[in-house]
């Protein structure tokens, strides 16, 4: 059985490292914090006191970081610290699944390369709840035999894995889907306060919506609107979920790609603007659905 360590057990790194667990395999895990790694130790998980420590001896290293530095620093190093690259054995397999900028993936994949070790980008798709359930979309940048390689421990935590190109392309088809996501849970929340503000109730109205043609993901599995849909953050306070910094975050990776290569993005650009706003208003640790409250009215 296959030998992970995992660096980084947050909203979605925890129940990702579960599944591997729970699949046979010996998981090491490190995070800064240590309640979360002691939830992992619980359900049979070994720990280390650094990243290094977990991933000397794997065959999978996996990452959930939340941004580029954080990533850049792990693999690479940071001051006097060593990056996993200088310690790892020569045969492992590096997988980031954190969702950063293509130039960071690729700065560390040129890196691993030039030592012989494979690496990939890998950032997912589904949410803590595809998380938990092991249904997340995997989409990877990385070389065929990497790719191959990864199979092992990507099909335990995933349902859907594709192989975008290589390293950097996973983290931009990434930025895209999230970049739509965002412009859809603005327009359901818009479109969902319509109803509301004209008399509707928001569970007949997303009824309706959802098998119409303004039907979308956010609809079908993460309404924004409290008390339409159970289990789903909007119903929980905002708790938990995809946090709007984390949003915000990657709404500004893909402006910064749409310069670099000149595209035009004008719905990606309004959404980072309302989310930016979201965010300043004290909200960045909600959920992103909970977007829909700057389109409520005040009770
Ligand atoms: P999170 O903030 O819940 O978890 C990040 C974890 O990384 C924390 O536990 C933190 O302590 C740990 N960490 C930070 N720096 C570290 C370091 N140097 N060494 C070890 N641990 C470190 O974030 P999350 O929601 O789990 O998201 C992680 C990544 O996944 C982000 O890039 C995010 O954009 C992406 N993502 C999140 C979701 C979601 O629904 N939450 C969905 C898809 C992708």
């Amino acid at each position: 059985m296959a030998t992970v360590a995992f660096i980084g057990l947050g909203n979605m790194g925890g129940p990702m490292a579960a599944n591997l667990i729970k699949a046979g395999m010996t998981v090491t895990v490190f995070d800064l914090v240590p309640a979360a790694v002691e939830a992992l130790t619980a359900q049979g998980a070994l720990s280390a006191k650094t990243a290094c420590g977990a991933a000397a001896s794997a065959d999978y290293v996996i990452s959930m970081l939340p941004a580029g530095k954080h990533v850049q620093a792990l693999y690479l190093g940071h001051g006097n610290s060593k990056g996993l690259l200088d310690i790892v054995p020569k045969n492992s397999v590096l997988i980031d699944c954190s969702t950063i900028d293509a130039d960071t993936a690729q700065l560390v994949g040129v890196k691993a390369a030039q030592m012989g070790i494979e690496f990939m980008d890998a950032p997912v798709s589904g949410g803590t709840a595809g998380a938990a359930a092991g249904t997340l979309t995997f989409i990877c940048g990385g070389s065929d035999t990497a790719y191959s390689k990864a199979q092992t421990v990507l099909t335990v935590m995933g349902a859907n894995i594709f192989h975008a190109g290589a390293v950097g392309a996973g983290q931009i088809a990434k930025i895209c889907n999230n970049m739509l996501l965002s412009v859809l849970m603005v327009g359901t929340s818009e479109s969902l306060q319509l109803g509301i503000d004209n008399g509707l109730d928001p569970k007949v109205l997303s009824d309706i919506m959802k098998v119409s043609s303004g039907g979308n993901w956010t609809l079908d599995k993460y309404n924004p609107c409290p008390d339409v849909m159970a289990a789903v953050p909007s119903s929980n306070q905002y708790q938990g979920g995809f946090m709007v910094d984390l949003m915000v975050k990657d709404l500004g990776l893909s402006q910064q790609a749409a310069l670099a290569s000149n595209s035009s993005t004008p719905m990606g650009a309004l959404a980072r603007s309302l989310y930016v706003n979201h965010a300043k208003q004290g909200h960045g640790r909600l959920d992103f659905s909970s977007i829909f409250e700057q389109f409520a009215k005040q009770k």
